[in-house]
């Protein structure tokens, strides 16, 4: 039994939000905990730089601790895998209440920015043989010239034979480079020029060899030596690569940054962070939660949430349809409409944490400042609050209070200054159906580029926020 604690004065009324550095009130114990955390989280986004990658390492890991993909889950069991073409999948925990009650969904993209080979992506020019990309998703192009990559992905053959291609990770690989041009000659090609045609998309070739065929007449005996080698190790030809998912990617792997080792720079953390941590607190759930728990982790919403894939599909429908099927419930219109109504959702997403380098760009007091903890947007979008979901006041009030209890370090942030920008979540396509939303996620610094920074008191926090959501009773 507890002490009995003197009386607190309170003094609600007049208290004002006071944010707080968490480094300087975390206690050697909350230290050790976040570090540690951010080890484990470091080797994850380190080894998972695709969507299908990403849907590997939750799918794997998720067996390892007891869940079994629907179909092969036997009657009674309470976790269960749902997965969409290898790209998406929902971690789901079924709960002591029935599904008919509602669930708790914590919904993360594992899609990120990224350069796609085309489909036909082989050309000679000046001796070089080289490869065409296709950006995917908000990317400074600029920013993917002069550095290493790697290429991740597969090439699905004729007969349906998936051949896994990865190049540019292990130190001994080649890397992939895109050539920037010298300052001594940039005077009148970029210098002239704003920065988003500093580098063109059709400029975003990578480099891929320059050895030729012999002693043959064809025209393009770079592009045919490449064909041969790529043939002799993955046995593909040509025409699989129109048939391929294959993803140019940073090759560089996740570090700490600064002297003090708070920080984590890494490629993709938007929005595999919140994917990892959506997952890491269902996953981590010490036992059966109340509400049906689900990390749902989605893929596409760089690019508009379109596709079977991606949030804007009925695949959450299917999900309930068979959770109602599997628990032995009806699944007709009606019911799934009543499970819809009665569920909650976190849109697990980052937001920008403050830059001291570009601060005007935020209206300061409603800005997201790193390691002051964990994020919560009510709305997103750009304008006049056009495009998103707003967050009931209602909801806001219920979520702020569970993260209060749990003692959560949470900030309050909208996403930059009014008329700056903006920008969007999957938060509008999971509330369309019905269900209580709200943005919640860490800010991170240099969102969208290939090194992207986050406080691991901010990683944590997160985890916390997500976790403390699906004990909630
Ligand atoms: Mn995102
Ligand atoms: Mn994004």
């Amino acid at each position: 039994m507890a002490k009995t604690a003197r009386k607190r004065r309170t003094e609600p009324s007049l208290r004002r939000i006071e944010l707080k550095n968490l480094w300087s009130i975390y206690s050697e114990k909350d230290t050790k905990s976040v570090f540690a955390f951010a080890e484990d989280y470091k080797k994850f986004i380190s080894s998972c730089k695709t969507e299908r990658e990403s849907y590997v390492y939750f799918s794997e890991m998720s067996k390892k601790s007891g869940w079994e993909f629907f179909g092969k889950a036997g009657k009674g069991t309470k976790k269960v895998l749902i997965g969409n073409r290898d790209r998406a999948l929902a971690v789901v925990y079924l709960g002591k209440k029935g599904i008919e009650n509602g669930f708790r969904l914590v919904g993360a993209h594992i899609d990120a920015p990224r350069l796609d080979l085309k489909q036909k992506p082989f050309f000679e020019d000046s001796n070089i043989a080289l490869m065409k990309t296709h950006y995917y998703g908000g990317i400074k192009k600029y920013q993917w010239v002069s550095r290493p990559l790697a290429i991740h992905g597969i090439a699905v053959l004729e007969n349906g034979k998936k051949v896994k291609i990865e190049m540019g990770e292990d130190d001994n690989d080649p890397v992939f480079v895109i050539p920037d041009l010298l300052p001594h000659l940039a005077k009148n090609v970029q210098y002239t020029k704003t920065l988003p045609d500093i580098i063109t998309g059709e400029q975003l070739n990578v480099i891929a060899g320059q050895k030729e065929v012999r002693n043959e007449k064809s025209k393009a005996k770079l592009v045919e030596f490449l064909l041969g080698l790529l043939n002799k190790k993955y046995g593909i030809k040509e025409e699989d690569f129109v048939s391929a998912d294959l993803e140019i990617v940073p090759a560089d792997k996740a570090r700490d940054a600064g002297f003090d080792r708070t920080f984590v720079g890494a490629y993709g953390q938007d929005d595999r962070i919140c994917g990892y941590t959506a997952w890491k607190a269902v996953e981590g759930l010490k036992e059966q939660p109340d509400y049906t728990s689900i990390a749902f982790l989605i893929d596409k919403e760089e690019i508009g949430s379109d596709g079977p894939t991606g949030a804007q599909s009925s695949w959450l429908l299917d999900i309930i349809v068979k959770l109602l099927a599997f628990t032995g419930r009806k699944n007709d219109f009606a019911q799934i409409n009543d499970v819809l109504s009665r569920s909650e959702a976190i849109s697990a997403d980052v937001n920008a944490a403050v830059n001291p380098m570009f601060k005007e760009v935020h209206e300061i007091n409603n800005a997201a400042i790193s390691g002051y903890g964990v994020v919560l947007t009510k709305f997103t979008g750009s304008g006049g609050k056009y495009s998103t979901n707003e967050a009931t006041a209602e909801f806001t009030a219920r979520i702020r209070g569970i993260f209060n209890k749990a003692r959560v370090h949470w900030q309050f942030a909208e996403l930059g200054k009014i008329d700056e920008g903006g920008g969007g979540t999957i938060a509008k396509y999971l509330s369309k159906w019905g269900m209580n939303t709200i943005d919640c996620g860490p800010g991170l610094l240099g969102m969208h580029s290939p090194y992207e920074v986050v406080s691991k008191a901010d990683l944590w926090e997160t985890f916390r926020a997500y976790r403390a959501f699906f004990e909630n009773k």
